[in-house]
């Protein structure tokens, strides 16, 4: 099996997701595909709950923006039978969005566990959409649930995952499953109470690392807008070069000195498993 990550540039419009779902249709083996938010919304939804606390109404305006960017997404990704579903899950979940963000607003207050909540949506949203879209165009997937998947404990923002738990939940969903793709949201988790939990920002690289120690994966690709780990940050040296290869201990340690490309726990579940 191979576990594919798409992080949110590379599924930040419909064309990129027409990429995203042509680059998964030709892989040869079984897929685990995980995606993270369209590109720029888990920013907006913490804009939203940043602004609901300070009681300024034009978090409401925010979360419209969010609106927009899905329907326009699923306008063009999605035109068949399940136009109307996604509509209405889209719908539903800005309803419940504006209700999380309202109480929030109502009651000057943003616990971790209602921020997990409010940061949990963008993933929720683009596993829906993209899923609609890959069977819309013929691929043979099915759409996980990685709360009931990834276990942690209860610190809703930067949840510590349990191993044990999840590598049996995922090892047992995988050997249930036999759809080709499998596609799966990153980030977000759940703790012993079935509440939302998150993985920290940047989690959905850690969910693909999480999906394929668990299944023993030939390979993890992380895709995203840069082509690989440089010696430098590549937005701001304009010399630096790709790495051809890195040990796991060095791409830890270069995520850890504050490389973007990977976030830091990404490397643990291989290190853990292997030395
Ligand atoms: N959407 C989440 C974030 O922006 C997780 C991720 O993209 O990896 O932090
Ligand atoms: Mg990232």
């Amino acid at each position: 099996m191979i576990v594919s990550k798409f992080g949110g540039t590379s599924v930040g419009s419909a064309s990129n997701i027409e990429k995203v779902i042509e680059i998964v249709r030709h892989k040869e083996e079984n897929t685990a595909v995980v995606v993270s938010a369209l590109g720029g919304v888990t920013n907006l939804l913490v804009k939203a709950s940043e602004l609901a606390l300070q009681n300024d109404a034009s978090y409401l305006a925010v979360v419209e923006e969010i609106e927009n960017r899905h329907r326009e997404a699923l306008e063009l990704l999605v035109k068949g039978d399940a136009k109307i579903e996604c509509d209405t899950y889209l719908s539903h979940k800005m309803g419940q969005l504006r209700d999380v963000l309202g109480g929030v607003s109502l009651l000057n207050d943003l616990s971790d566990k209602s921020a997990a909540r409010i940061l949990s949506t963008g993933e929720d949203l683009s596993s829906f959409l993209i899923y609609h879209a890959m069977k819309e165009r013929g691929l043979d997937v099915c759409l996980g649930d990685s709360r009931e998947l990834i276990k942690t404990n209860s610190a809703y923002r930067n949840a510590l995952v349990n191993y044990t738990q999840t590598y049996d939940n995922i090892e047992r969903y995988f050997l249930a499953n036999s759809a080709a793709v499998v596609l799966l949201p990153g980030f977000i988790s759940s703790d012993d109470s079935g509440d939302t939990t998150t993985l920290g920002r940047g989690g959905s690289d850690f969910t693909a690392a999480i999906v394929a120690n668990a299944t023993s994966a030939k390979l993890l690709e992380i895709w995203t807008d840069v082509s690989g780990m440089f010696t430098a940050n590549p937005s701001l040296v304009k010399q630096a070069k790709p790495i051809e290869k890195i040990s796991y201990q060095e791409a830890m340690e270069l995520s850890h000195f504050g490389a973007k490309v990977l976030y830091p726990p990404t490397v643990q579940p291989v290190l853990d498993k292997n030395i």
